[in-house]
């Protein structure tokens, strides 16, 4: 087999079960790997950590599929890994309640650089690394045969497909090739999901538990949603009982999507005002107009895709939770996210503590919300949910 030989000491986060190998951390590669092949991980003794996939292109030169030095890369393999993925769905509550659920999410499932999002018949899958996509057909295939599912779109239309030296790739890659806007059910709502046109891979299934948290506070409250997509929050609010909701995008067609959501719900419509303006803009005309709302919901877009832009996106988190906060009547709760890998949590809780200030009003941390995915823990192989 192939082999990748690690520098002296640069083992240690692979022992600590980090699946990543940065080019700085390699020695050497023997065997002239291609792009995409398996090849064993071994340190500068010589002894065998991992086998992984080789990404010449890349600065994560390769990414382990297996800490087992002797475990077969192969179909059989990832067939496992993606029953084991599927099994820890079923365990999920969410999954009672709805059929719109993230499968499998890459290195969290072991299967690094793969998203499969479920969009009740239909799936979603982006291959986003090297290895993922030399493996592309036997992962489809174990896809249609375990899930049931008739359809896979595949958006493997990411930015960091490039980093990997792949070209982007779209369309559907199996079953009905007309479906494009998936009907889903979520605790009980009705959404359609825009696969090939939509943002990601169509909806935002992070923030599931989070719509269920703003629907349990909306009840008797007047709503603003700064950032709605296809309506997720505001619908949420609405079928909690809001009184009125103006909710806020700039993408024409998401709105197009949300219109169409909210009249799939029986649910009062007509308390609902969509906002096709930059939130920006439409937030500071609101604080004009001296506007007032008991429940503020912004969830912006990634200002800070890396560390790189914190600063820029610093000051967009703090200008619109600024504003969100002089919108509120006294008493009245902002439902506020980042998403932002360049953001940690506590520089995010600082610049909203800023916001409080500038805008002179008394705030509380009532409860703190996560994105709603399995995720591996390093230290061990137990899911949190
Ligand atoms: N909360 C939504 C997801 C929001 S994603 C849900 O639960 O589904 C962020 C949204 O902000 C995207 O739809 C994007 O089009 C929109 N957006 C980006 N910049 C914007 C701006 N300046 N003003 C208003 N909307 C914006």
């Amino acid at each position: 087999m192939m082999q990748l030989l690690l520098k002296t000491g640069r083992e240690k986060s692979l022992k600590r079960r980090h699946p990543w190998i940065f080019s700085g951390a390699v020695e050497r590669v023997s065997g002239k790997p291609q792009r995409g092949d398996t090849v064993e991980v071994r340190d500068a003794h010589g002894k065998t950590l991992a086998r992984a996939a080789y990404s010449p292109d890349s600065q994560i030169r390769a990414r382990v599929w297996t800490f087992e030095p002797a475990e077969e890369v192969d179909a059989a393999f990832f067939r496992q890994r993606l029953m084991q993925a599927l099994a820890l769905r079923e365990a999920l509550p969410a999954a009672k309640h709805g059929n719109a659920l993230r499968l499998v999410h890459a290195e969290s499932d072991g299967l690094p650089g793969l998203v499969v999002d479920r969009y009740a018949h239909a799936l979603v899958v982006q291959f986003l690394a090297a290895g993922v996509e030399r493996w592309r057909e036997p992962i489809l295939d174990a896809l249609v045969e375990l899930t049931g599912c008739s359809a896979i779109y595949e958006r493997s239309d990411s930015e960091t497909r490039k980093l990997e030296g792949l070209e982007a790739r779209a369309g559907f890659v199996r079953g009905n090739r007309a479906a494009s806007r998936c009907p889903i059910i979520e605790y009980g709502l009705n959404f359609k999901v825009d696969v090939e046109q939509g943002q990601k891979t169509g909806f935002f299934l992070d923030q599931r538990e989070n719509r269920q948290q703003v629907r349990a506070l909306a009840g008797g409250r007047e709503v603003l949603d700064g950032f709605c997509y296809t309506g997720g929050f505001a619908i949420n609010a609405l079928a909690g009982g809001a009184t009125r909701i103006v909710a806020v995008e700039s993408s024409a067609p998401s709105l197009e999507v949300a219109r169409e959501n909210l009249a799939a719900n029986a649910l009062d419509a007509s308390r609902v005002e969509f906002v096709h303006a930059d939130a920006f803009t439409h937030l500071r005309a609101l604080r004009d107009r001296a506007a007032q709302f008991d429940l503020v919901v912004l969830d912006p877009p990634k200002f800070a895709p890396t560390a790189a832009q914190a600063k820029n996106a610093a000051r967009a988190y703090k200008d619109i939770n600024l504003l969100a906060l002089k919108l509120l009547r006294p008493g009245g709760l902002l439902a506020t996210f980042s998403c932002s890998g360049g953001v940690d949590a506590a520089l995010f809780q600082s610049i909203v503590a800023g916001a409080a200030l500038d805008a002179g009003v008394r705030a509380k941390i009532v409860e703190r919300y996560s994105a709603a995915t399995i995720r591996w823990r390093s230290n061990s192989r137990r899911p949190t949910i």
